[in-house]
């Protein structure tokens, strides 16, 4: 299917074609499994942001502005059914560029094809209303979609930030611009090719990749862009907010995380342990929503640790394409940070760790999931997003404690309590500050439907689900006086 699914990745995708960017510089693009480089991406700047916001702008007074909400969800059902049967292809390409493991690249390209059959359900599913009013007065809501819609991605999840973000803004009539991570971004391109064959038409999408002191900053400050959708760190959402006040826009923040799994005396441990694990160690730590910190109470507190060391010590990690449990970071830069949070670690005890082996790839960002215990809450292992596979445990004595423990970050992307005790869940459902809490779960399967976003520095917004379409979409309130 690769060849159908042909595209360039050093150039970028405009009005339905694939154009150098205009500073004719490219970019490499490296394997994070050894070390090399896979593919040169373009380097587009501001002038091809500029380009991009047109084409945009035209494609909103043009053929996709009369675009009927029918239409638009018949071809991004389409563009899900593509993304299905190129669902091999697109995980190899993600699996080389993010380094994540096949089985994790191939579940990523399934939920990219599911966030656009949903979306493409949604689109004529949302409306206005009318009021009530005084007498002699019509009053009805018309929703319409924002315009053009800046979508700046991070490197981790590409394909299912790209299906959550544009799939929703596109839905609602928006002409998106994409500017993905210049660390991955050759989904991001294959996701244009697939938008082209499924009809969309010249301007409803274009991709600007780049770095993100270039043609990230120039989307999020550009005066024609009227929203802005990123996902990344809490350093650069700061950036984005402030660029996007200047234009008095509104900006959809989904930031990083440090999110507690809260482990009751009367969990069932057996069910509890491949979710306390693999949170942490999923697409190696490197997940805005990973369980980085796992509080147990004193009564099972040993036989967690111990179990779940086990667990650490059975993880294989090595090259995405050997589908392991645990790939390499996406960079050099990564793995250095990482290792200086280990190396901030050394006074703590380790409560388990998995082994690298010897025949490793050369150039590979490799670094052993670790499993730290008795970690002091306010340790900067457990107060600081990490982004690795590295996870804490922090004992505690009963749920006010536990509380205040798993509300003690500047953190609040989501949240989960193990405990049978029904009151208790219903509590810390609503004392916790998170934006997801999962009861006897982590994560839920991740579903499309279920709103995504944070708290505090996680960031502010919502993702996924319906509440997305509210969010990339506007309300005008029409009364009409007919007396
Ligand atoms: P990052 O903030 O460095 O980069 C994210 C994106 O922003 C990239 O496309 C980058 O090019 C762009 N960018 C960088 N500087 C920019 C600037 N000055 N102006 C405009 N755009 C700019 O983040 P990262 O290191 O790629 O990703 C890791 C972070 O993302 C983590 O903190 C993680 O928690 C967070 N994240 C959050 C979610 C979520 O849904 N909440 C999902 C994935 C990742």
């Amino acid at each position: 299917m690769l060849s159908d699914l042909w595209f360039d990745p050093s150039k970028c995708f405009l009005d339905n074609q694939w154009v150098a960017p205009l500073g004719g510089e490219t970019l490499a693009l490296e394997n994070p499994s050894n070390g090399q480089e896979i593919a040169r991406i373009a380097r587009g700047n501001s002038a091809d942001v500029e380009r991009a916001v047109l084409s945009a702008r035209n494609a909103l007074h043009g053929t996709w502005g009369r675009t009927t909400a029918a239409e638009r969800g018949r071809m991004l059902a389409q563009m899900g059914q593509l993304v299905l049967e190129n669902a091999d292809a697109l995980a190899q390409i993600e699996a080389a560029d993010v380094g994540k493991p096949l089985k994790q690249a191939k579940a990523d390209a399934v939920a990219l094809a599911r966030y656009m059959e949903f979306y493409g359900g949604a689109a004529d599913k949302v409306h206005g209303e009318t009021i009530p009013y005084l007498d002699g007065y019509t009053v009805y809501t018309l929703r319409e979609p924002h315009g053009v819609t800046g979508h700046i991605v991070p490197w981790n999840y590409p394909m299912q930030i790209i299906g959550r973000s544009v799939g929703a803004a596109l839905a609602m009539g928006n002409a998106s611009i994409l500017k993905p991570a210049e660390e991955a971004c050759l989904t991001a391109l294959a996701f244009a090719e697939i938008a082209r064959q499924a009809g969309l038409p010249d301007g409803a999408l274009s991709v600007v990749p780049g770095l993100g002191a270039e043609a990230g900053a120039a989307l999020s400050a550009h005066s024609g862009v009227n929203h802005v959708s990123f996902t990344g760190s809490v350093r650069v959402g700061k950036l984005i907010q402030a660029a996007t006040a200047e234009n008095v826009v509104p900006v959809t923040l989904e930031l990083g995380g440090k999110s507690p799994q809260l482990v009751f005396d009367d969990t069932d441990i057996d069910a509890a342990l491949p979710f306390l694990v693999n949170a942490g160690i999923q697409n190696a730590g490197q997940t805005c929503s990973a369980s980085s910190r796992i509080l147990v109470q004193h009564g099972i507190y040993e036989e967690v640790r111990d179990r779940m060391a086990e667990l650490y010590s059975a993880l294989r990690v090595g090259p995405a394409a050997d589908d392991l449990d645990v790939g390499p970071l996406i960079s050099a830069r990564q793995k250095e940070i990482v290792e200086d949070f280990l190396s901030k670690g050394s006074n703590l005890a380790i409560a388990g760790k998995a082994t690298l082996t010897a025949d490793l790839p050369e150039g590979g960002h490799y670094v052993a999931p670790t499993l730290f215990a008795d970690v002091p809450a306010d340790h900067t292992l457990a107060q600081d997003e990490i982004f690795g596979p590295v996870q804490v445990l922090i004992p505690f004595r009963d749920e006010a404690e536990a509380l205040a423990i798993a509300n003690g970050t500047d953190y609040g992307l989501v949240a989960s309590v193990w405990t049978k005790d029904g009151a208790r869940q219903m509590r810390l459902a609503k004392a916790i500050r998170s934006g997801q809490i999962f009861i006897n779960n982590y994560g839920a399967g991740g579903g499309v439907e279920l709103p995504f976003g944070g708290a505090g520095k996680s960031g502010h917004g919502r993702e996924k689900g319906f509440e997305a379409l509210y969010g990339f979409s506007t309300l005008k309130t029409v009364a009409a006086f007919h007396g």
